[in-house]
């Protein structure tokens, strides 16, 4: 094999036309040229919590997993400051240094890393094949934890503060906001649920709605229109958010009117929702409307040996602690996947 490696490399073939080494199997391509393709035991396609919590348990259940974490590894936890609620470090921890962790963590037992984007992947027949931007794998075991990205308003000064007062997560960030005035934008259930969480540390909580009517279910809604805390403010959309260095306000404009108008805050809260990250699965496995992967038994997919974790099938919790159990789990069933088809 070695020898077809080298050949194809001294042919003056582009190195990202070799497939290379471990456990390699031969095949033919569709060209007719002869390519080797890594064969793995289990590969697991993404590394926020889910994916580094499944890659600990496989990695010290000997199933030395390849995690293939994309080109901006981390999740959303990166996108957050101190992590507060993760059990475990009682003065908080930053997001970037409880990934930093659990990937050493994983690395310890064995785990080994990949930061390539997968562009596609047949899951029609096993091995399942997955394709990334530089390489192409087989592998006898799955574990797709892609996890979800948060929707954002776009604007400019969002993107310059996300981390300075703007937060996509009030589970996460809501204690820094103990005695402030804080805005929520969305009319959702996160929107609803979120500004309730608020107001047990906020000064005050304003939801800045669209529309004239919220989309959340009537429970929620009554949940947040019954708190003195909360006020709305409707049929409005934040312009820009104000402030240099950390949130000093925002501007809103009433859609109706176009009338702007500032109201000063010291956070702003974005649950206008989250996009599973999931594009490259359609067509290949069954995704609810709004494109989260629907599992059968948790962690199990329709498709033996295919497993999912995270926020990329859990539109209900998106935490980072329910993400790394969700991500043990689906180590373990695909460790008890891979034992019970050696057996047979
Ligand atoms: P949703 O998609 O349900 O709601 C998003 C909200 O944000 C809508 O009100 C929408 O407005 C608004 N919005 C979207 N884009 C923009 C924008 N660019 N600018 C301003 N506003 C915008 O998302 P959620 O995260 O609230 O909920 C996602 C799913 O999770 C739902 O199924 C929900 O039921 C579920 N969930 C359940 C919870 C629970 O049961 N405890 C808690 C949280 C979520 P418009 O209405 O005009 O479209």
């Amino acid at each position: 094999m070695m020898e077809t490696f080298k050949a194809l490399y001294s042919n003056g073939k582009r190195k990202s036309e070799v497939y290379k080494k471990r456990q390699s199997d031969v095949y033919e391509s569709q060209e007719g040229k002869e390519r080797m393709v890594d064969m793995e035991e289990l590969i697991i396609i993404g590394s926020g919590p889910a994916g580094l919590s499944a890659a600990i348990y496989a990695a010290r259940n000997d199933l030395k997993p390849l995690v293939l974490g994309g080109s901006a590894p981390g999740g959303q936890l990166l996108l957050t400051t101190t992590v507060d609620n993760y059990p475990g470090f009682p003065e908080g921890i930053y997001g970037s240094e409880l990934i930093d962790n659990m990937r050493k963590q994983a690395e310890r037992f064995g785990a080994r890393f990949e930061n390539d984007d997968v562009i596609d992947i047949d899951v029609a027949s096993r091995p399942f094949k997955i394709k990334t931007a530089q390489n192409e794998y087989e592998a006898r075991a799955l574990i797709i934890a892609t996890g979800a990205t948060t929707k954002w308003l776009g604007l400019e000064s969002e993107k310059r503060l996300i981390g300075r007062g703007v937060s996509s997560c009030a589970t996460c960030d809501a204690a820094f906001f103990r005695d402030k005035d804080v805005v929520v934008v969305g009319g959702g259930d996160t929107a609803m649920e979120d500004s309730v969480y608020l107001t047990k540390f906020a000064k005050s909580v304003t939801i800045v709605h669209r529309r004239d009517e919220f989309r959340a279910t009537k429970i929620m809604q009554e949940r947040a229109l019954s708190n003195p805390k909360i006020k709305v403010i409707y049929n409005t959309v934040i312009d820009e958010i104000l402030g240099n260095e950390r949130v000093t306000g925002v501007k809103l404009k009433n859609v109706k009117t176009n009338e702007l108008t500032e109201l000063p805050v010291q956070g702003v809260f974005v649950a206008i929702g989250n996009m599973p990250n999931s594009g490259f699965l359609k067509g290949k496995l069954e995704l609810d409307e709004q494109g989260y992967i629907i599992t059968n038994e948790e962690v199990k997919t329709a498709i033996d040996g295919l497993f999912v974790a995270g926020d990329v099938a859990d539109k209900r919790y998106q935490q980072a602690i329910t993400a790394a159990a969700s991500g043990a789990k689906a180590a373990i069933e695909a460790g008890r996947f891979l034992q019970n088809e050696k057996r047979s």
